[in-house]
């Protein structure tokens, strides 16, 4: 079996059944596997044989095969990828990696699909709690991953006036096992929220409490699948070696499976976390200091995020390591009006829509890659998804998918909260 340990060091060693029901360890840490298995160079010589389900089933293998049936897992992984994550060329040297093609539009159904999935394996008939704090895309992709799971009650935190008309209704719509909490404050106090109702004496014993943020390992970890296959499908294009690959980052889940993938032997020479506003990450690779702050209201909104969760993960990969992280990452940050000219500029070049979050993606290509390296970039939400953004930007007209249409026929109901942990847990408790 594979153990998980915690990033603070002070809390016991936990099951895979353990570390996704609990979500977070007992000293706050966040659960990370204790053995990251190197895979095959045999694999990897014919991966562009392979198709995404068998590319991720093998993935998984590495991960959660010592813990889980093959049977079981096989399943799992097939019914969490239901939908394409292809590669499309943008301009030269340049590609996207559109993760949009799931049931909510943005690269969250992936982690959110397989979690609610293995979640409900492991969960013997015993009601769960999944309390997720989003500032946008994961609480509809936790909403809909987990709609009519039995046994298991989900309650999205979100910040009020903070989320777009969009997003808010996939996730205030949707009624059932899903409950939807207005707060009062920003994206981080839904985040405190959630991280103290885990630390809560009281309402532990009352009721069990899961976590479905990007903190959970089965999340965090199958969001790694969609790299490997990006590196096959850029295999296919014989366009293999110098890959850079471009996250948007917010509260760095994505980019940490990522560098887990590396870790795993997938070939990518080197990775650029693209920030908005909210720069904290680039600010730690130009100085080395790591100073949390409060977030900023940005365009990109999915990204706004002043104390990223998952920066434990990269420094426990890199044993703390600056020199080390800044040898494998490197960084950008772009403000609102940059993000704006670039999906002006892109659309007008290359015909090719960026969403806001995109946008950084492909402008740090643009400015980052050197002549002999081939870029990707995660487009991590439809443009849709930001629709009165990104028309206002272009002066075009974007087209709404029929998926994302069908959401906007519901009607919201939600429940305003404070940003007060004691009204939260009274609520709660009733
Ligand atoms: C969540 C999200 C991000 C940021 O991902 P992290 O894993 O939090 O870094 C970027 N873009 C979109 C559209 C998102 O929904």
């Amino acid at each position: 079996m594979m153990n998980y340990y915690s990033t603070n060091g002070k809390a016991p060693l936990a099951s895979l059944e353990k570390a996704v029901v609990k979500g977070l360890a007992e000293d706050r840490g966040l659960y990370m596997p204790e053995r990251i298995k190197t895979l095959s160079q045999e694999f990897f010589d014919h991966i562009e044989q392979l198709s995404f389900q068998e590319i991720a089933c093998h993935v998984a293998d590495a991960f959660f095969g010592e813990d889980v049936p093959a049977d079981m897992l096989k399943q799992i992984v097939c019914d969490t990828l239901s939908f394409d994550v292809p590669v499309v060329p943008v301009k030269e040297n340049i590609y996207s990696l559109e993760l949009f093609h799931g049931p909510t539009l943005a690269f969250k159904d992936v982690g959110a699909r397989f979690m609610a999935r293995l979640l409900h394996y492991f969960n013997g008939g015993e009601t769960v709690n999944v309390l997720v704090a989003t500032s946008g895309d994961t609480g509809s992709a936790v909403a809909n991953g987990f709609l009519g799971v039995e046994g298991i009650h989900v309650y999205v935190l979100y910040p009020k006036g903070k989320v777009s008309p969009i997003q808010e209704y996939q996730f205030t719509t949707l009624g059932q096992n899903i409950t939807a909490l207005e707060v009062d404050g920003v994206f981080d106090d839904c985040q405190t929220l959630v991280k103290n109702a885990f630390m809560d004496e009281e309402l532990n014993q009352h009721m069990k409490l899961t976590s479905a943020n990007s903190i959970n390992v089965a999340r965090f970890l199958p969001q790694s699948f969609y790299y490997f296959y990006a590196y096959s499908q850029m295999k296919q294009r014989g366009l293999a070696d110098n890959l850079v690959v471009c996250v948007p980052s917010g509260n760095f889940g994505n980019i940490c499976s990522a560098l887990i993938g590396k870790r795993m032997g997938l070939p990518i020479k080197r990775f650029i976390a693209a920030n908005n506003a909210n720069d904290v990450f680039y600010k730690y690779l130009q100085t080395g200091k790591y100073e949390p702050k409060a977030s900023i209201q940005t365009i990109a909104n999915a990204m706004d995020v002043g104390a990223p969760s998952n920066f434990a993960r990269i420094l426990d990969l890199y044993k703390g390591s600056h020199e080390a992280i800044c040898k494998d990452i490197s960084g950008a940050a772009y403000t609102d009006g940059q993000i704006t000219e670039t999906i002006r500029e892109c659309l007008s070049d290359t015909g090719y829509q960026l969403d806001p979050h995109g946008a950084c993606g492909y402008r740090a290509l643009q400015e980052g890659l050197k002549p002999d390296e081939t870029g990707v970039f995660l487009e991590t939400a439809h443009p849709a998804k930001f629709k009165e953004t990104v028309e206002q930007i272009t002066g075009k007209p974007v087209e709404i998918p029929a998926k994302l249409a069908a959401f906007m026929k519901g009607t919201k109901q939600s429940v305003s909260i404070s940003n007060d942990f004691t009204d939260f847990k009274l609520y709660l408790l009733n």
